[in-house]
C-alpha cells in the first residue's frame, strides 16, 4: 500500500466503522453482526441459560447498592453519571449482572438524555413488560437471561428503527473489542 492509498484508508474507515443505518436492512446486519464485536477468544452466555439467583446471592454477586437497586429492584440511576455515556470504543455492551451480551457499539448513539443509548438490540435478549411508576405507561425492558432490568424503550429514537433503548450505565459492562481495559 502506497502512503496515499493508506491515507485514504484511513479517513474511509471511521466513516465505514460507523455509517448510520438507513434501512432495516442495515438494522438486520447490524444485529446478524453483532458476534464480530467480541474480543478473540471471549466465550458469553446465551439467553437459553437461565441465571436465577436469591436476593442474598444478587447482592453478593454485583458490585454495588446501586447497580442491586436497578438490577433487582427497577431503580434509575441519576441521568449523566455513567461513565458509558461517553464509550465510543469498538465492543459489546453485556448485561452487569449476568454477562450476556445486549449491545453492540455500532447501536449506540448519542441521545442527549445522561443515559446510554441505543436504537436496536442484539436480537432475543430481553423481555418487556408494561410499567405504571410514571402513570403514563411505559415499557420497561429486562435481561432474558437474569431478568435484571435494564431500561424503558421509547418510540422517538433515531430512523429506521425509531427505538430509543434508555439503559442505566451500571446494568451495563462494556468489554472492549480489542481486549483492552473495560
Ligand atoms: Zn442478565
Amino acid at each position: 500500500m502506497d502512503r496515499r492509498t493508506f491515507v485514504l484508508a484511513l479517513a474511509a474507515a471511521p466513516f465505514c466503522a460507523y455509517a448510520q443505518p438507513k434501512n432495516m436492512k442495515d438494522i438486520q446486519s447490524l444485529q446478524d453482526n453483532w458476534k464480530s464485536f467480541l474480543p478473540a477468544g471471549v466465550s458469553v452466555p446465551s439467553p437459553t441459560e437461565p441465571l436465577k439467583l436469591s436476593k442474598d446471592e444478587w447482592r453478593k454477586r454485583l458490585p454495588n447498592e446501586l447497580a442491586y437497586r436497578v438490577l433487582r429492584e427497577e431503580g434509575t440511576e441519576r441521568a449523566g453519571t455513567s461513565h458509558l455515556n461517553d464509550e465510543k470504543r469498538p465492543g459489546i455492551f453485556a448485561c452487569a449482572g449476568c454477562g450476556l451480551p445486549l449491545f453492540t457499539s455500532e447501536m449506540k448513539y448519542e441521545s442527549g438524555t445522561g443515559w446510554p443509548s441505543f436504537f436496536t438490540t442484539i436480537p432475543g435478549v430481553f423481555d418487556t413488560k408494561k410499567d405504571f411508576y410514571l402513570i403514563y405507561p411505559r415499557t420497561e425492558y429486562h435481561c432474558k437471561r437474569c431478568g435484571g432490568h435494564h431500561g424503558h424503550v421509547f418510540d422517538d429514537g433515531p430512523p429506521p428503527t425509531n427505538q430509543r433503548w434508555c439503559n442505566n450505565g451500571v446494568s451495563l459492562k462494556f468489554i472492549p473489542k480489542d481486549g483492552g481495559k473495560a
